[in-house]
């Protein structure tokens, strides 16, 4: 049974009040733009991040096998890929959709009407997909029809909240896909243009910490509730990497419950080939001794094949 479906009417109407404020005072990433809107009144700008006030612009609605094995399981995560993102990263492999803003805008019954097509692919979660631009009306469509939504939520984001949006997302979302990308804020301003990115996404993890998310499989090892935070390995930051793993082992001593995917398909997408640093893929020689931290540490989750991602 999923949070959003057994949640009091009384702290739905709460809690779709609070994204509504965040959302309405471009006040739902670290970002904070700041752009005024209301739903369904077209903003005087639009938000940085590609987001929209007349509609949810999504890119698709689709079965989706890539994802950790509790989660795609084996019909697939129905993931909702919302277009635009809040994060800047010139080596993004969905570079179209995130930075190009494409796909086109659902009106909340549209959207709604989607959702329940991917439902009937068998789908084993919804996978909502760089949300948080769209936290309100997102939220408002799944609320309105979450009688009819059987499989858990997952919430698939970059690790860039603010803690406020966070407290919002942690009262209707069963699973966090959760991204640490970097430690190094010099990384993050360089190649996500989120020079505050390691302050928002530590006090994230705080907040995930504080929240003691369980981690809960159904009878079939399908994800029902749970934390799993995602690194990927870049070219030659394997030092960001090494305090990423050490961050995540404290806590887990301190009693955090998630497993880690530790990602090796790095490859030089969108604007990654103007910066010689991560202009190539990722070697063995940056990505095995990350493998071996991992193990060292005792961190539980999964690694990926660098050779079927083309590593050298
Ligand atoms: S997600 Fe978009 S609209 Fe919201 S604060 Fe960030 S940049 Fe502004």
């Amino acid at each position: 049974m999923s949070l959003l479906r057994d949640i009091p009417e009384r702290e739905l109407s709460d809690l779709l009040d609070e994204a509504q404020h965040l959302w309405e005072t471009g006040r739902c990433c670290p970002t904070r733009c700041g752009v005024t809107r209301r739903w369904g009144v077209a903003a005087y700008r639009e938000p940085p991040c590609g987001g929209s006030s007349t509609g949810i612009r999504a890119a698709s609605f689709a079965v989706h096998n890539g994802e950790e094995p509790p989660v795609s399981g084996w019909n697939g995560a129905g993931n909702i890929f919302f277009s635009g993102c809040n994060m800047r990263c010139i080596f993004c492999q969905n570079w179209p959709i995130s930075h190009k803003n494409n796909g086109r805008l659902y009106s909340l019954e549209e959207f709604a009407a989607e959702v329940r097509r991917l439902m009937r692919t068998g789908v084993h979660n919804l996978n909502l997909t760089t949300a948080d631009h769209y936290l309100y009306p997102a939220l408002k469509a799944l609320a309105d029809m979450r009688g009819e939504i059987p499989v858990p939520i997952s919430y698939n984001c970059a690790g860039y909240f603010t803690e406020e949006a966070l407290s919002v997302v942690l009262r209707f979302a069963d699973i966090f896909l959760y991204d640490v990308k970097y430690l190094d804020p010099a990384l993050a301003a360089r190649y996500s243009g989120a020079p505050n990115y390691v302050e928002a996404m530590t006090k994230g993890l705080e907040v995930l910490h504080a929240a003691r998310i369980p981690w809960e499989e159904d009878e079939l090892g399908l994800l029902q509730r749970g934390l799993i935070i995602r690194h990927l390995v870049i070219p030659g930051a394997v030092d960001n990497s090494f305090r990423t793993l050490d961050l995540l082992a404290a806590y887990r001593d301190r009693g955090m419950i998630f497993k880690l995917s530790l990602m090796s398909q790095y490859f030089p997408a969108y604007r990654a080939v103007e910066h010689p640093d991560i202009s190539r893929r990722l070697t063995h020689d940056e990505y095995d001794p990350v493998v071996a931290r991992m193990e060292e540490l005792d961190l539980d989750g999964w690694t990926q094949d660098l050779d079927a991602h083309g590593g050298a």
